[in-house]
């Protein structure tokens, strides 16, 4: 992403900048608690602009997280990297790994884009329900249960807290997309 000082400007405007182990609270546009604003075209996650500016570098496949529980905040000294090895390796321990069959934005029954699957990664780590999760994305229960049980958006990485929270929870459901047709017939 190509950052211009007068996006560093527009950015730096836009959250309340407090001691180094506060919060700094966005205050202009949110979707789901989280930051976001238009920079070299498209729409960021302001998490990912303040982890950019800040340390430098922000490889692609990188999760941006926050330690403090709090989607809003862009103090650097708050976020951390979830890395797919990590991840990966995670993952490995804890089930086998999934099947690639629904990649996201390309499969056109897709409704969710890969912030709105961040968004409810985060639920999921949150420890909302797939019913919760669903109504507040206007998605079906299916979808939810398919990125929770990686048969679907298997490319984004997971942080390591989702992986061990969402074992136990879930729950056993026969893949299928929005109108009805199997995987394999896809
Ligand atoms: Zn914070």
């Amino acid at each position: 992403m190509n950052i211009t000082p007068t996006d560093i400007a527009r950015f730096e405007a836009a959250f309340d900048r407090g001691e180094h182990e506060e919060c700094w609270p966005w205050k202009k546009a949110t979707q789901y608690g989280y930051g976001r604003l238009r920079i070299d075209g498209k729409v960021r996650k302001a998490t990912r602009v303040a982890y950019l500016l800040h340390y430098g570098e922000l490889p692609d496949d990188k999760f941006v997280c926050h330690s403090c529980d709090n989607p809003s905040c862009v103090n650097p000294h708050h976020l951390w990297l979830g890395t797919p090895k990590e991840n990966q390796h995670d993952a490995q321990l804890k089930r086998r790994k999934p099947v690639i069959r629904n990649r996201g934005k390309k499969n056109a029954n897709s409704v969710l884009n890969d912030l709105d699957v961040e968004i409810v990664l985060y639920l999921i780590f949150r420890g909302y329900g797939d019913k919760q999760i669903a109504a507040r994305l206007s998605v079906s229960k299916t979808t939810i249960a398919n990125i929770r049980a990686d048969r679907a958006w298997v490319h984004l990485p997971r942080p390591v807290e989702v992986i061990t929270r969402s074992r136990s929870a879930a729950p056993e459901v026969e893949w299928e997309n929005r109108d009805g047709a199997t995987a394999d017939s896809i």
